[in-house]
């Protein structure tokens, strides 16, 4: 397995619960709470970067934070290289 520290910055005080960064997750990084009606960053490790979530969260309460120097991030790079 390899470890990463990706971050998800999330600002519950600008969330308005609209669940579009939840159905936008392709992997299994967000889950739903529907009692409190707020994203659950549940394996951020496990995220690909493809900021959808925080391109289609119009509040701005997402924000990722790759962990570029992981070694994930670097077999990415590698193909291109
Ligand atoms: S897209 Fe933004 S406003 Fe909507 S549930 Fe996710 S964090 Fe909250
Ligand atoms: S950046 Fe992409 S993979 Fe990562 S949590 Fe957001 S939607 Fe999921």
């Amino acid at each position: 397995m390899i470890r990463t520290k990706h971050k998800i910055e999330y600002d519950p005080e600008k969330c308005v619960g609209c669940q579009l960064c939840y159905k936008a997750c392709f992997v299994d990084v967000i889950r739903w709470d529907a009692v409190n009606k707020r994203p659950v960053f549940k394996y951020v490790s496990d995220c690909e970067h493809c900021f959808y979530c925080e391109a289609v969260c119009a509040k701005g309460a997402i924000r990722v934070v790759p962990d570029y120097a992981s070694e994930h991030m670097g077999q990415h790079f590698e193909q291109y290289a």
